[in-house]
This record gives C-alpha cells, sequence and structure tokens, in this order.
C-alpha cells in the first residue's frame, strides 16, 4: 500500500511539473525568422527578431544581425510576416453553436442532442479557434452538458485532440427563473443550462461543487432577461443576491480562484460589483459608478461587442428594440470605460456566435470605438495572461514563455483585420498551421 502511495505521489508531482513552463522536449530546437515581432507587451514592433523555441518554450529573442543560431536548429522563416503571441479568447463557449433558431436554437442542445454529439462539436469548436491562431480560451460554461469542458481539456492536454490551452468553468451558477430552459409548462421540471441555486449555502456549494470537479474559473450570472424600460432605459432583470454572490466569491477566492460575473445593467450589475466578481462580461450599460467601482476593486471588464450586432430580430418588435437598444448603450460604455482606464480584456462569447465565423471579428469592434490597434492585441494578449494569472506564461514573446506563437502577412497595427487570417499557428512549440508562401 505504501508503495501504492509513493508511486501516486511520483505520478502527480510529474503531472505538476509538465504543467510549468519547462522544456516538454529539451532535444528539439527551432529558430524563427520574425520580419517583425509584436511582442504582446511592448508598445511598439521590433523589426528582424530570431526567436529560439526549445521544448515547449521560448529560450531567447534577438536580434537577426547578432544573433547566434543554435546549431542544427530547424529555420522557419518568417521574415517577410508579423509574428505575435498565439492569442487569447476570455469568453468563448464551444459547446454552443450559433443558437440557430431555425435548428432549434438554444434549447435544442439540451433537449435533442446527445452529450457525445455535443462533445463532438466542442472538438471541432476548440479546433476552430487553434486555426485562428487562439492558443488560449477562457470557456465561460458548458451550457447543460455538465462538466463536459473538463474533459475537452483534458484531451487537449493529453494530445488526443488538437486545441488552445483552456481555463473552463464547467456548469455556471443562476437562480430560479435566472436560465433556460424557460417557457415550458410549469409542471414540467425542466433541465436548466446553468446550476441553480437559492440562498448563500447553496450558491456556497454549487461553487464547491464547481471547483471539486475541475472549475479554473466560477462563472456567475448577475443578470437575466432583458428588455427596453418605460424611460427607454435598457433593463435586466437581477438574479443572484449580494449575500449569495458573496458567498461563491469567497469560497472561490479561497481556492486560489476567481469568479466571473455576467452583468448586463442596473441592480444586477452593483450587486456583481459589490458582491467582488473579478470580471464583468458584457457589461452593456455601465454607468459613471459602476467605473469608478471596477476602478477602485481592480475588476476586469471583457465587454463582448460583436456579439451584440448579430442576429438582431427585426425592428418593429420588442426584441428587436431591445437589441438595438443593447448595442447602442454598449458603445458608450465601453468608450467611457476605455478612457478612465479600465482593464479591458478581448473576449468575443463564440458560440454564441456561430464558429464558423472569424473570432477577430471582436478586434474590429474594439477598434472601431476607439481602442488603439495595440490596445486592442494586448488585450488578446498580455493582458488577458494577467487576468489568469499566467504573467509571462502566455500571451508573450519573451523567454520562459511557452513556445504560442502565431503570424500573419500582413501589419495588424495598420489594418487590424489582418487578424482575422492568421498563417501560421505554433502551439507549445509544436506547429499546427503553417500556410506562409
Ligand atoms: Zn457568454
Amino acid at each position: 500500500m505504501k508503495h501504492l502511495w509513493w508511486a501516486l505521489l511520483l505520478l502527480l508531482a510529474a503531472g505538476l511539473a509538465a504543467q510549468d513552463s519547462k522544456p516538454s522536449n529539451p532535444g528539439s530546437v527551432a529558430v524563427i525568422r520574425a520580419g517583425t515581432l509584436i511582442d504582446g507587451k511592448s508598445d511598439k514592433p521590433r523589426h528582424d527578431q530570431v526567436i529560439v523555441v526549445q521544448g515547449n518554450h521560448i529560450e531567447s529573442i534577438s536580434d537577426a544581425a547578432s544573433a547566434k543560431l543554435p546549431p542544427g536548429a530547424a529555420i522557419i522563416d518568417l521574415s517577410k510576416a508579423t509574428v505575435l503571441p498565439g492569442l487569447i479568447d476570455s469568453h468563448t463557449h464551444i459547446f454552443l453553436q450559433g443558437e440557430n433558431p431555425a435548428q432549434g436554437g438554444y434549447d435544442a442542445n439540451i433537449l435533442n442532442a446527445p452529450l457525445s454529439l455535443r462533445a463532438a462539436r466542442a472538438t471541432v469548436a476548440a479546433r476552430r479557434a487553434l486555426e485562428q491562431g487562439f492558443t488560449t480560451l477562457r470557456d465561460v460554461e458548458t451550457e447543460g452538458a455538465g462538466y463536459g469542458d473538463v474533459g475537452i481539456k483534458q484531451a487537449i492536454a493529453g494530445g488526443y485532440i488538437p486545441g488552445p490551452r483552456l481555463f473552463v468553468s464547467t456548469r455556471a451558477i443562476s437562480t430560479t427563473g435566472g436560465y433556460p430552459l424557460e417557457g415550458y409548462a410549469p409542471e414540467l421540471d425542466m433541465p436548466k443550462g446553468a446550476q441553480i441555486v437559492d440562498g448563500a449555502v447553496e450558491a456556497r456549494k454549487a461553487a464547491r461543487e464547481q471547483l471539486d470537479h475541475g472549475a479554473d474559473w466560477i462563472k456567475v450570472y448577475m443578470t437575466h432577461r432583458s428588455w427596453v424600460g418605460k424611460n427607454g432605459e435598457l433593463v435586466s432583470q437581477p438574479t443572484l443576491t449580494v449575500e449569495e454572490l458573496r458567498a461563491i466569491v469567497d469560497e472561490t477566492h479561497g481556492w486560489g480562484k476567481k469568479v466571473a460575473c455576467h452583468a448586463y445593467s442596473g441592480i444586477g450589475l452593483r450587486r456583481a460589483l459589490d458582491g467582488g466578481c473579478d470580471s464583468i462580461e458584457h457589461g452593456l450599460d455601465l454607468d459613471d459608478s459602476a467605473i469608478s467601482q471596477m476602478l477602485k476593486q481592480g475588476t476586469w471588464y471583457v465587454p463582448t461587442i460583436a456579439a451584440y450586432y448579430t442576429d438582431w430580430a427585426p425592428a418593429d418588435t420588442p426584441e428587436g428594440r431591445r437589441d438595438r437598444l443593447r448595442a447602442s448603450v454598449h458603445e458608450p460604455s465601453f468608450k467611457k470605460a476605455l478612457k478612465a482606464g479600465v482593464k479591458i480584456v478581448f473576449g468575443t462569447d463564440m458560440g454564441g456566435i456561430p464558429w464558423t465565423e472569424p473570432m477577430a471579428q471582436e478586434f474590429s469592434r474594439m477598434t472601431e470605438l476607439g481602442m488603439q490597434p495595440m490596445d486592442a492585441i494586448q488585450s488578446a494578449t498580455s493582458r488577458a495572461a494577467v487576468m489568469l494569472d499566467m504573467e509571462g506564461k502566455i500571451g508573450v514573446i519573451a523567454p520562459g514563455a511557452f513556445a504560442d506563437i502565431i503570424a500573419v502577412d500582413a501589419d495588424p497595427i495598420r489594418d487590424i483585420k489582418a487578424l482575422e487570417t492568421v498563417q501560421f499557428v505554433m502551439k507549445d512549440g509544436k506547429v499546427f498551421r503553417s500556410e506562409l508562401k
């Protein structure tokens, strides 16, 4: 029995070491020639750089003119391209597929799709993200697919399927009346897309369960449903109380992890901030007091702008008016947050948007609303890495970081849309895609 325990301990230690930024294969060395290098952190690009990759990490970066190339290294010539760190999308749903009403919408995921089908589609979504240069995702809940994201993460980490590094949040938490499936006969006990809690005890227990089963983040829905109010304002229904949220935040922080809160506006948004959410997701209608509280508390803001421009209902319906209002209040919120210096992080809400669409479209939305292209790139690289407690390991091209490296054949500072066609993707030191001529 004692031997078994030692063997288990050793296995555990080996597993922990593998997660470190230590070389997985110290023998393999590659040299990347970068025509232009945007390193994810510096304000200005550098030119004619040489990146030495050893195993799964970056060993060194130097000027091409003075670089000493390690003998026998494989040369990857990106000298005509712009090289960047692998991108980070901090708000995705690999278990959703765009929710086309003609295909049954959201409810069909839960009512009709076998879990194996959902896992197969999530596998494709993960691959799609990697193909587009997103080497890390924070996936913010499985929408009724339980702990499926933990399994997909393990499959990627184990090398069974290609995909980005995943930070997963499993089932998510909301309250009674705070999540679909809804609109069915009250006699029916319908399954829900999130774990439903009422009261601080249940809230803390749900967080414990999810953390115990592998959640890297806890996702909480602080608002649900939205409509146009009497004075033309955006109203959203609040869900958890501050007391319920505080139980979740306290528990999650105790595990050294963080809480992401879906919050649109009004009472629910205020409770999200008072309860200590680490990131506000969407934040459609941020008033001045919300912004100053976010600054004071260091709250991250993941606006997911593009998602609110898709699938508008017809203009002359209540839903259509609501959809247009959401987009129109989002714009000044984003601009105010940007001006005030709130920590803005790139997120798409892919899954809500079909995975066939370019993820990088969010960059254009951000820059159209006044964000500088380099700032937008950092929101999807080094700044996201800090939020994920991975500073210096991802989202940056620097010695010691994982070798997550992408390239495009145009200048994304001049034309941010260049990031919609990534031609080279390396993750963990392994080339996944290379289409540069
Ligand atoms: Zn979402």
